[in-house]
């Protein structure tokens, strides 16, 4: 069987902190597996630079310049990590693809099973995170919270996997075809069929540096899995706007009656204002899920590209 060419595909927002060491051990790993026969000698690592602020893209080039095996690919701007992954998978020659995050919180040595499960015959191979000691409680419950969320909304995701993957050229190719903007990997990897393997490892804590996804990344990442692969919150606004209705119907019929057959009067304004209220505040929640569905269509309909590219090394 012909050795595989492989591309270790690395985003990297303000990582100037980790990048030298994670290229180190990337390159030993690399040219370690070269040494076993897992891959061709051509493989190479690419780092996309996803609009930094700091000098990530300088060193990505002083680390191209000093080693053939390194790459880097700089966006024109802060494209987000979805996309820096995108440009990396589409702009990367090679059979199979592994991407991996900068800071190397998920051990790199698992490339080693994912390239063995590719041989087995798997199209995607996911890393799944077998424990989450190193990452903060809080970072631990949304996290888990929100994989279970996304199961309950009918998303079809692997749990406790993030980014950490391996694709092979038919599945690249097959990703390209899908062309929304707003693209969450996670939901639409297993979309795309293939065989597929798991390969478990354990997660540390970050090289360096901070978390890149602050609080409030994080919420918008989580509405996008949810409004790019589930309908389910409009679904739940028309089940609950049906039930309001129908209770508030009961409840007119109930005041007839009160008034017309038992002869009382309703003294109280409370009766009209709290349903008031209630309804408007249900009308404006309702409001929002549309309005995050029509914010969706709209950005989808504008089909700007997802990413450009500045320059290659
Ligand atoms: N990242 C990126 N663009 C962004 C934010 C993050 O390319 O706008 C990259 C970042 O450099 C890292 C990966 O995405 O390689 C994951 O980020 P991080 O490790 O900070 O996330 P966490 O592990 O805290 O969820
Ligand atoms: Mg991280």
């Amino acid at each position: 069987m012909d050795m595989v060419r492989l591309a270790i595909i690395v985003p990297c927002y303000n990582e100037e902190e980790v990048l030298p060491e994670t290229a180190r051990r990337l390159l030993a790993l690399l040219s370690d597996l070269q040494k076993n026969g897992a891959i061709s000698a051509d493989s190479a690592l690419y780092f996309v630079n996803d609009g930094s602020r700091d000098r990530t893209w300088q060193c990505v080039e002083e680390l191209a310049a000093a080693n053939p095996q390194v790459h880097g690919i700089k966006l024109s701007r802060n494209c987000g990590h979805q996309n820096a992954l995108l440009a990396g998978l589409f702009a990367a020659p090679c059979d199979v693809a592994i991407s991996i995050d900068a800071d190397l919180q998920d051990d790199p040595e698992a490339m080693r099973g994912m390239l063995a499960a590719h041989r087995g015959g798997a199209d995607v191979v996911y890393g799944v995170r077998r424990r989450r000691t190193a990452d903060t409680f809080f970072k631990r419950f949304t996290a888990e919270g929100y994989y279970w969320l996304l199961a309950r909304l009918g998303v079809e995701i692997v749990f406790n996997h993030a980014d950490y993957r391996l694709l092979s050229r038919r599945a690249i190719d097959a990703l390209a075809q899908y062309r929304e903007r707003n693209m969450f990997l996670r939901g639409v990897i297993p979309k795309l069929g293939f065989d597929s393997a798991v390969v478990h490892y354990e997660r540390s804590a970050r090289l360096a540096g901070e978390s890149k996804y602050p609080l409030q990344k994080m919420i918008a990442f989580a509405l996008e899995g949810v409004t790019s692969f589930s309908v389910a919150p409009l679904r739940a606004i028309m089940w609950f706007g049906l039930c309001v209705s129908i209770l508030s119907f009961a409840g007119g019929i109930w005041a007839l009656w009160e008034r017309l057959v038992n002869n009382v009067g309703v003294p109280g304004w409370a009766s009209t204002l709290v349903p008031m209220f209630f309804l408007g505040g249900i009308h404006l929640l309702s409001l929002g899920v549309i309005g995050e569905y029509v914010a969706k269509i709209y950005i989808e309909s504008k089909a700007r590209p997802r990413y450009i590219i500045d320059r290659e090394v």
